[in-house]
């Protein structure tokens, strides 16, 4: 089997391709299965598995939540949701739904306070589903206020930016607990993204594998090899699950590829066997 890929974003948060279309290029692209984790929200996973269906490439549908916890945020995959019956996964991303709108709109004031061509219909209009920095971004280099989607970020999306405001986040708790209730597999995303090694690192994935947290994206775009080979080892000390993928979002993340990361990641598809094996000896769906 080819390699898998489990953290990809489609049009209905910030990616650019639909997701039926982003199962038949898994499917092109050899790859032995695909999740779809879109930014809080579920929305776009009956048309992924639907071409899952057709295409015969293995669908995992998931999401992507952003936690708080020890005053950080991080961020965390679903995989294996219930998405139709997760009831209360919907009401928590409601909630944040209703945040992520006044985080908008705060940050457009903002924007237009610089003196910035941008105002908040033209950034609904612009987006398919879940709006945010990236939409922005484009927004920017499209009006000629910056040269390019990553000096939008520097200068005024990004943590540091003039224009820059906090997500609104699940305190890690209430992310894990929803999750669970939907029967997912809950992942701690990208942590090389925490800054952190060695005996913080382990004591802080320790905590959170403590308040549920079942598995580590050991294998993302972003981690060399000697780092993936660390996080492999330290879920294993921690009796945690191992997962991957690419964070791939097409022209939103320039020069990552499905599957192929910036051109060194291969998610074997063993990992994909052992998450299941995992899922099976708790009697969860697979
Ligand atoms: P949001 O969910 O609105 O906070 O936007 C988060 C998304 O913005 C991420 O998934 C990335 O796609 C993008 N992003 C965040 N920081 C940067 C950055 N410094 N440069 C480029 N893209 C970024
Ligand atoms: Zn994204
Ligand atoms: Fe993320
Ligand atoms: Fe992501």
């Amino acid at each position: 089997m080819g390699p898998i890929d489990l953290h990809t974003h489609t049009s209905f948060s910030d990616g650019e391709f639909p997701p039926g279309e982003l199962v038949c290029m898994a499917a092109e692209a050899g790859l032995g299965a695909l999740a779809i984790t879109d930014h809080d929200t579920m929305d776009g996973l009956d048309e992924a598995l639907e071409a899952g269906a057709e295409t015969g490439m293995e669908v995992v549908p998931g999401c992507e939540l952003s936690a708080s916890f020890q005053g950080r945020t991080m961020h965390v995959l679903g995989l294996w949701v219930r998405h139709r019956e997760a009831d209360a996964l919907r009401a928590s991303l409601a909630g944040i739904l209703g945040g992520r709108e006044a985080r908008n709109q705060y940050m457009v004031d903002k924007l237009r306070a610089l003196g910035m061509d941008i105002d908040y219909q033209q950034l609904l209009d612009s987006a398919q589903g879940t709006v945010g920095r990236p939409h922005m971004a484009r927004i920017l280099v499209e009006r000629g206020a910056v040269k390019s989607y990553e000096a939008a970020f520097r200068k005024y999306l990004g943590r540091q930016g003039l224009a820059y405001a906090p997500k609104p986040s699940l305190p890690l708790e209430e992310a894990v607990a929803c999750l669970h209730e939907a029967q997912a597999t809950v992942a701690l995303a990208h942590p090389y993204l925490l800054g952190l090694n060695g005996r913080p690192l382990e004591e802080l994935v320790r905590a959170c594998r403590d308040l549920g947290v079942d598995a580590l994206e050991a294998y993302y775009t972003d981690h060399s090899q000697t780092r993936t080979r660390e996080y492999i080892e330290l879920a294993r000390r921690l009796d945690m699950g191992v997962c991957g993928g690419s964070d791939f979002h097409g022209r939103a993340k320039p020069g990552v590829r499905l599957g192929a990361g910036r051109g060194t990641l291969r998610v074997p598809y063993e990992v994909l066997e052992d998450l299941k094996a995992r899922r099976e000896a708790k009697g969860l769906w697979t």
